[in-house]
This record gives structure tokens, C-alpha cells and sequence, in this order.
């Protein structure tokens, strides 16, 4: 690979293990009367072969993303989050708490000032710095990381939140791979990152959220010496054996995002050819790279619906495909709707009872055999 240079250890060898061609910014949806093409600009992850770092490759300025509603998952999580970090000693009485937050929102501040903690000062240091999805948004990783670092009163703690990388390669989820997010954590990666910022993994708490999401608490090396615990040693015992520093491992990926992309074009082209009208559910920024490497169209897809009256009169970027009201499925009729977000299944069943009652099915788009694209009415 040309010119790579790591976002944390600044190494240059580096390998390619996923490409998704040329993608427009999938958090922008332009007008519906926009001109088409969209700009768009390499999307591709690198595995840095030094420090292991599973990061985005090409830098390109993007639109900024909509700060969005907080989904009820993410609410959810952070409560729990924060009763097991308090459980386990590590939110002092009248702390004080630095956040460092993420675009897409779900902050942590309102829980942890219920629990007395104070928030700092502007670039003060604190006793516990949170970082929840928010490093992953650095281009320069080493350096994001070494600013946390560096606020972190003695004796405090580094909160760090991540969708794990080992989540990511055992659930196939190629479309994690977003411009604007620079960084892919594994557990391992992360711990030789805090390691050069003089700081040591101490527990970790795993949960379901986005499949497997990882909250790792990290101590300063000279005011820790317990290592680290059975938690964090189970988590890079998990990712040795899925291969995480492994680009054989990653390169999967690819395969089963080409395999994917396929086989949704060829179903379309098989319900067109016999009539059938498929429609979309779900405008959702995790669609737009499977739409454009599908290589869909409206001729193919002839809209999206997506219940947000903010998307309404939209079109998935990168394509000619518009996004419509949910009206659109009581109007159409579809023999099949194929859902981009497959979390929202049962949700869409009922509250779209229509499109079954019209003989219409549901489709998830990311499930194998029974219920997805292979099923073949
Ligand atoms: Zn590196």
C-alpha cells in the first residue's frame, strides 16, 4: 500500500483489507431534485501491521452529519453503563468528569452529574474523562488520545467506549466502515495505543449494543498497579482467536460485502422481471455504501420510505432513488419491502400492518436464508 502512515503509531506498514470503491458522504441526503452524480470520494480501512490499529484510509472532507434523535438502544446502554462503572468503585464521590463526546450525540454527563460528579472546567483536568464513541472521530488518533490523556487527574480514570473490532469481523459488518469515523478498535490495538500514552487497560464491560460494543476503564501506569483484570484478558484472548491483527481476518469483510452486494442487485433484477414492486424501508446513513456497491437505481429500487419527515423529498445519496412517506406503502402496494435497518422489524410489522394485509412481506436485507434475499417467493 502507497504512502500509508498509521493514525496511532505513526508506522508505515500498513495493509488494505477492505475497499468499498468510491462512496458519496452517507450522512448527507441531497434534494430529491439535486443533480445526480453526488461527489464521491474512497472508502477504504487499512490494518496498520504495527500497532494494529483497523483504521480509515483516504481523509476526505465530507459534509458534516446531522446530530440526530437518540435512539432508546443507546439511552438505554448509557444508564446501564454507568450503574456498572459506579458498582465497580470507579465514579468517585464529587469527582470531577470531562466528556468528550461524539457527533451523533448520547452523552453520559446528565447520569453522571445525577451521581454528583462535577463537571470540569474547560481543558481542566479531571477525574474521569469520557469518551463514548467520540475518539473514533479524530484523524489523528495518537494525538486525540495523548489530550485525554493529559486531563486525567492523578489517580483518575479514562472511560473508553468503542463498537469493537471483533464485533465488526464475527458479524460481518462491513458497513461500520464510514468517512468521518478513523478509527476501528479491537481491545489489542487500543491497549498498545494507551500504552504509548502511558496508560494501562484496567476492567472492561461488554455489551449488546450494535452487536458487541466494549467500555474499557484505563488507569494511569503510575497510579495503577493491579494489570489488568480477568474482563479485558477475556477480551484479547477473544480477539487473538478471531484474528483482529490478522489482514486474512479482515478481508472477509470484503468478501461478504461484494457477496451482499450482488446478490441484492440480482433479486431486484429477478422481482422486476417478474413484476414485482420492491420498495425500500429505512433512508439510514448504513444503507448508502450496500445501495451504491449494489449499484441500484430507481428503476431497480423505485424508492426508499422512511418514516422521518426530515428525509421526505430526499434521495439516497449516491443514487437517483427518492425517499418517500410511509403513505407511499398503503399507495404502492408492494410485494416486498425490503428493510436497510433490520433492528426495526418488528416496529415496521406493526406499525405497517398494510403491507402484509396487501400480501406484501418484509424483507431484512442483512439476514441469510429464512426472512432475507434468498427466499425466493
Ligand atoms: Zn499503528
Amino acid at each position: 500500500m502507497d504512502s500509508f502512515e498509521c493514525r496511532a503509531c505513526r508506522s508505515s506498514a500498513g495493509e488494505l483489507v477492505l475497499d468499498l470503491g468510491e462512496q458519496p458522504a452517507c450522512d448527507y441526503f441531497p434534494g430529491s431534485d439535486d443533480p445526480v452524480p453526488d461527489p464521491v470520494y474512497p472508502l477504504q480501512m487499512g490494518l496498520c501491521s504495527s500497532c494494529g490499529l483497523a483504521q480509515l484510509l483516504a481523509d476526505p472532507t465530507v459534509p458534516e452529519e446531522p446530530r440526530g434523535a437518540e435512539p432508546a438502544a443507546l439511552v438505554a446502554q448509557a444508564a446501564e453503563a454507568v450503574e456498572r462503572v459506579a458498582q465497580a468503585g470507579l465514579l468517585p464521590q464529587r469527582g470531577t468528569v470531562a466528556e468528550y463526546g461524539s457527533p451523533h450525540g448520547g452523552s453520559w454527563l446528565g447520569l453522571l452529574t445525577q451521581r454528583g460528579l462535577v463537571p470540569s472546567g474547560n481543558g481542566q483536568q479531571a477525574d474521569v474523562i469520557l469518551d463514548c464513541f467520540g475518539l473514533m472521530h479524530a484523524a489523528d488518533q495518537s494525538g486525540a488520545l495523548a489530550a485525554r490523556a493529559a486531563r486525567l487527574a492523578p489517580g483518575g480514570v479514562l472511560l473508553l467506549q468503542y463498537h469493537s473490532l471483533n464485533t465488526i469481523i464475527s458479524h460481518g459488518q462491513w458497513n461500520a466502515l464510514r468517512h468521518g469515523h478513523y478509527a476501528y478498535y479491537s481491545t489489542t490495538a487500543l491497549t498498545a495505543m494507551l500504552s504509548a500514552a502511558d496508560l494501562s487497560p484496567r476492567t472492561a464491560w461488554q455489551f449488546g449494543l450494535y452487536g458487541g460494543t466494549v467500555l474499557l476503564a484505563a488507569s494511569r501506569d503510575t497510579d495503577w498497579s493491579g494489570g489488568r483484570d480477568g474482563a479485558v484478558q477475556s477480551l484479547l484472548e477473544q480477539e487473538a482467536r478471531t484474528g483482529v491483527r490478522d489482514p486474512s481476518a479482515l478481508r472477509i469483510l470484503q468478501r461478504d460485502a461484494r457477496l451482499r452486494a450482488r446478490r441484492l442487485h440480482e433479486w431486484l433484477v429477478t422481482q422486476r422481471s417478474a413484476g414485482r414492486i420492491v420498495l425500500g424501508y429505512g433512508a439510514a446513513s448504513r444503507a448508502v455504501a450496500l445501495l451504491c456497491l449494489a449499484e441500484l437505481d430507481r428503476d431497480l429500487l423505485p424508492a426508499v420510505v422512511d418514516a422521518s419527515p426530515a428525509k421526505t423529498g430526499s434521495r439516497m445519496p449516491g443514487t437517483n432513488i427518492p425517499v418517500v412517506g410511509p403513505a407511499e406503502l398503503a399507495v404502492s402496494r408492494p410485494d416486498a419491502v425490503l428493510l436497510f435497518v433490520p433492528d426495526l422489524m418488528a416496529e415496521v410489522r406493526s406499525a405497517f400492518p398494510e403491507v402484509e394485509g396487501a400480501g406484501g412481506r418484509w424483507v431484512d436485507v442483512e439476514a441469510h436464508g429464512s426472512g432475507g434475499l434468498e427466499e425466493d417467493s
